[in-house]
C-alpha cells in the first residue's frame, strides 16, 4: 500500500479542492479521507505530499513515441520515461511509425513493448487510412479489437472530404473519436512558419493561419454529416477555434486540444532556429490570445503536448531543412502554470481539468480520483522552482525551444497503477 500524506487534491469531476490523504493498494486507490485519518496504519509507505497538488493521472492525447521504426529519436521505454517525468500517466501515440501503424499487428506489437518497459500507460491511435496516404481506409475494426483509443492520420490530414467522411461514418459506428491534423497542404506547401510580418522579414515561406481554419470547416461540416466525434489536434488559429465554437454551439460532437507551445510562444519567436518550427507553426499575438480565451472558457478541452522528438543529426540543420516538432512532456505542466495559472488565466481546478477531464471525454471516458478508481495520481508543486535542462531528459531526443528556462512549479511524482514512476528529488 501507498499513503499519499497530507496533499492538496484536486479533482474536477467531483469537484474537490481539500487537504486529504489518498490511500492506493495495489493497482486501486482504497481510500481518500481527511488528513491522519490513516495515522494507524502500519504497512503503507508514504509519499509527504506536503504543500503539493494531488490529481487523477495526468493524460496526454498528442504524443510521438517514434516506435517501431524511429528509434534513434525516441522509443516506448524514453518516451513514456519522459512522460512520467512531465507527470503524465497516460499518453496516446500518434500512428506516423515506419512502418505506419496502420493494422492491428502494430496495435499489439505496441501495447506488448508498452506492457514491458513503459513507465506510463501507452493508449495507441491507429492510422485512418492505409498507410496514411489517405486513398483506402485503413482496418479500423481490427485496430480497435486490438485497443486503438482513436484514429487520425496525424502529422498530415485525412487527404479527402470524400475519405474523411467514409472514416468518420465507420468510425461513428465503432464509437471511436477522429483526430484530425488540420491542414489544407496546398495552402500550406512549402511553407516553414506561419504567414505573416516575420516571415516576410525573415523571408521564410509561410502558411497562411487559413491553412488550419479551412480544413477545420471542412471536418466540422462533415461532422455534422455523419454525426461522428472529431477532435482537433494541436489547433492554434483563432478561426479554428471560431469553427469549433460553432460546432459545439450546434450541439455537434467536436472537442479540441492546444499545445503548450502555441500558447506560450508565437511567431515573433522565430529567429532561423529549429527549434522554434513546428507544425502548425506558431502563431500571431492574437492567435495567441484567442487560444488563451478558449483555454480558459470551455472552447478548448485538453491540453495536449504533440511531443515530437527528432534527434539531433536531423534537426541540428538549416531552419528550411528541419523536420517540424518539438519535445513536449517535461515542460507542459511548467508551462500551463507559467502562462496561464500564475498570470490568473486560469483556476488550478481549470489546469486540472485540461490534464485530465478534458482528454478523458475526448476518448469517451471517464478522470477521477476516488474510491476504486485506477492508482494514477499525478502530483506537483506550484511553486517548486527549477530549471529546465534537456540534456537530464530521458527522450533520445534534444529539440526543445524551452531548454534552460527556470520555471516555478513542477511535476513531483507520478504514480502509474499504484506504483511510481517518477519522483523529483
Ligand atoms: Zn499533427
Amino acid at each position: 500500500m501507498l499513503l499519499i500524506k497530507s496533499g492538496r487534491v484536486i479533482d474536477p469531476a467531483s469537484k474537490t479542492d481539500a487537504l486529504m490523504d489518498v490511500l492506493l493498494d495495489g493497482q486501486v486507490v482504497k481510500e481518500v479521507g481527511e488528513p491522519g485519518r490513516f495515522a494507524g496504519l502500519k504497512d503503507a509507505d508514504i509519499l509527504d505530499a506536503d504543500g503539493m497538488i494531488v490529481a487523477p493521472g495526468f493524460i496526454d492525447l498528442h504524443v510521438h513515441l517514434r516506435e517501431p521504426g524511429q528509434e534513434s529519436s525516441e522509443s516506448i521505454e524514453s518516451g513514456t520515461r519522459s512522460a512520467a517525468r512531465g507527470g503524465f500517466t497516460a499518453v496516446c501515440c500518434m500512428p506516423n511509425t515506419r512502418p505506419v501503424h496502420d493494422n492491428a499487428s502494430i496495435t499489439r506489437f505496441i501495447l506488448d513493448q508498452a506492457r514491458m518497459v513503459g513507465a506510463t500507460r501507452v493508449w495507441p491511435i491507429g492510422a485512418a487510412s492505409v498507410g496514411s496516404q489517405g486513398e483506402a481506409i485503413a482496418e479500423i475494426a481490427a485496430m480497435k479489437e486490438a485497443g486503438i483509443v482513436a484514429v487520425s492520420d496525424d502529422g498530415k490530414p485525412i487527404a479527402t472530404a470524400r475519405l474523411t467522411r467514409q472514416v468518420m461514418d465507420y468510425c461513428r459506428s465503432l464509437g471511436l473519436p477522429v483526430i484530425e491534423h488540420s491542414e489544407d497542404v496546398s495552402l500550406a506547401a512549402g511553407a516553414v512558419m506561419r504567414e505573416g510580418v516575420t516571415s516576410t522579414r525573415l523571408g521564410l515561406r509561410g502558411m497562411p493561419a487559413a491553412a488550419e481554419s479551412v480544413c477545420v470547416a471542412r471536418d466540422v461540416q462533415l461532422a455534422q454529416l455523419t454525426g461522428a466525434r472529431l477532435h482537433v489536434a494541436h489547433l492554434s488559429a483563432k478561426g479554428s477555434l471560431d469553427q469549433v465554437r460553432w460546432a459545439k454551439s450546434h450541439g455537434l460532437s467536436v472537442t479540441c486540444e492546444v499545445t503548450p507551445h502555441h500558447f506560450t510562444l508565437i511567431d515573433e519567436d522565430v529567429q532561423y532556429d529549429s527549434r522554434f518550427k513546428m507544425n502548425p507553426p506558431l502563431a500571431s499575438r492574437e492567435d495567441r490570445h484567442a487560444l488563451i480565451a478558449g483555454l480558459a472558457d470551455g472552447a478548448v478541452d485538453a491540453i495536449a503536448t504533440d511531443h515530437a522528438p527528432h534527434e539531433p543529426a536531423l534537426k541540428d540543420v538549416e531552419f528550411d531543412r528541419a523536420p517540424f516538432g518539438i519535445l513536449g512532456l517535461e515542460t507542459a505542466i511548467a508551462l500551463t502554470l507559467e502562462q496561464l495559472v500564475h498570470l490568473k488565466k486560469i483556476s488550478l481546478q481549470r489546469m486540472v481539468e485540461l490534464f485530465t477531464v478534458g482528454p478523458a471525454r475526448v476518448l469517451g471516458i471517464e478522470r477521477r480520483l476516488a474510491v476504486g478508481q485506477p492508482a494514477d495520481i499525478t502530483i506537483f508543486s506550484t511553486t517548486h522552482e527549477w530549471t529546465y535542462n534537456v540534456n537530464d531528459s530521458p527522450s533520445k531526443s534534444r529539440n526543445s525551444p524551452f531548454d534552460g528556462r527556470i520555471f516555478k512549479g513542477a511535476p513531483m511524482a507520478t504514480i502509474v497503477a499504484g506504483k511510481l514512476a517518477f519522483r523529483r528529488n
